[in-house]
């Protein structure tokens, strides 16, 4: 019996991605798998039906068949409870779950014996990289948050000599210098402007340092478990803040990327820094959606305050959909080699480290234990 997958529309406002692109579903229908994607699954990243028909999957426009019908459905965004409460008992959904803010969804997914698998969670190590769905949809990000920040700025970004005089290059500050950081710092470097890059990890300096900006350094390194950086005490918060103020101050441009796992994004632009920025910069707030860097942000608006423009933008990969689909349709072509078997069955065993890590519920049980811990807490 082949495996059935099932690529559904995202039905969450705003998200006009696709879990699976033709590309891919060609490569595994060549490999013996069936696969139903949703009437238009695709067309807002640019992907029409007839690429999915071509590529020998069905299109089909009935919710029930496709949720119902699945042995594994893929998608960018949660289920939903609709979609939840389509799928049969063992239905395994693969997707960026965003457990701790969707506990209820959670709960409804357990109750429903699905098996769910939250890509969020997948485990930073190197066989995992080209799953790595955070890393490919941060580059994403990195790189259209700078593109907003040279849209709202009234300046140049690059040195000119022109007949009508010398243009100086604007100044960027890209603070946190992970994924997105480092996309936005060489995306600003292309344009010409001259960057400045932050991290409390040490290790990001060489980095920032190879993609040609300077790498602004606090006698600290805050760097923790995986690879991630941990939280600052009271006394290094006071020295980044000294040293944040006097950047931030002299920026044209400012992208903040700056996030600890599994919580809120750290304050590093206060209000008083603000209004000391010269009038027409701009801060573009990557950090969003977890708080924001910045205290003034607002979630999914852009805002003026003090003459700087602050922007607060949500779902960036959204809005480089066909590129975004790719890359994430890429992720889940190589996580699904870890639950599909090369003749073509699927793998019961989650005992491998990338499974195991990433398995957020099954058989009616939440697996992992951070939101089981938390599930439990709240009801
Ligand atoms: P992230 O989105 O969690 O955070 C973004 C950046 O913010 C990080 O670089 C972090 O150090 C920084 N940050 C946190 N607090 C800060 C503060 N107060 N001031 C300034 N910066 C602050 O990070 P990410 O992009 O997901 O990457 C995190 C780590 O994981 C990095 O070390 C990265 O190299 C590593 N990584 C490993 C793999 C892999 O091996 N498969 C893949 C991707 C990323």
């Amino acid at each position: 019996m082949p495996v059935h997958i099932s690529i559904p529309r995202e039905v969450t406002p705003g998200e006009r991605r696709v879990a699976l692109i033709p590309e891919v579903v060609k490569a595994l229908t060549k490999s013996g798998t069936q696969i139903a994607s949703e009437t238009n699954a695709g067309l807002s990243a640019g992907y029409p039906d007839e690429g999915y028909t071509a590529s020998g999957a069905t299109v089909t426009g009935d919710r029930s068949q496709l949720f119902g019908g699945a042995e594994i459905v893929l998608k960018i965004q949660p289920p939903t409870m609709d979609e939840i409460a389509a799928m049969k008992a063992g239905t395994i959904v693969v997707a960026l779950m965003n457990a701790s803010r969707n506990l209820d969804l959670v709960a409804r997914m357990r109750d429903a014996k699905l098996t769910a698998f939250a890509l969020e969670l997948l485990p930073r190590i190197t066989r995992a990289q080209s799953m790595d769905v955070l890393s490919s949809q941060a580059t994403v990000a990195g790189y259209r948050a700078t593109l907003i920040g040279a849209e709202l700025s009234p300046k140049f970004l690059p040195m000119l000599t022109t007949a009508a005089g010398t243009i100086r290059p604007a100044k960027v500050l890209i603070l946190g210098a992970g994924v997105a950081g480092l996309m936005a710092i060489a995306t600003v470097k292309r344009l010409g402007a001259v960057v400045e890059g932050y991290d409390v990890r040490r290790a990001a300096g060489e980095q920032v340092r190879s993609l040609g900006a300077r790498f602004l350094e606090l006698q600290i390194n805050a760097e923790a478990a995986g690879g991630y950086a941990r939280e600052l005490t009271d006394e290094e918060k006071k020295q980044e803040a000294a040293m944040v103020a006097k950047a931030v101050a002299d920026a044209d441009i400012v992208v903040s990327t700056a996030a600890i796992p599994g919580r809120k994004a750290p304050i590093l632009i206060r209000d008083d820094m603000v209004s000391k920025m010269r009038p027409g910069s701009v801060v573009v707030d990557l950090a969003a959606e977890t708080g924001g860097n910045c205290e003034l942000t607002k979630p999914g608006e852009t805002i003026v305050v003090h003459g700087v423009s602050i922007a607060g933008p949500l779902n960036l990969p959204s809005q480089l959909a066909y590129n975004a689909s790719q890359m994430f349709s890429k992720n889940l072509q190589s996580f699904l080699t870890l639950l599909i078997t090369k003749d073509g069955t699927l793998v019961t065993d989650y005992s491998d480290e990338i499974l195991a890590g990433s398995l957020l519920l099954s058989g009616g049980t939440v697996r992992h234990k951070p939101t089981a811990d938390l599930l439990a807490g709240g009801k």
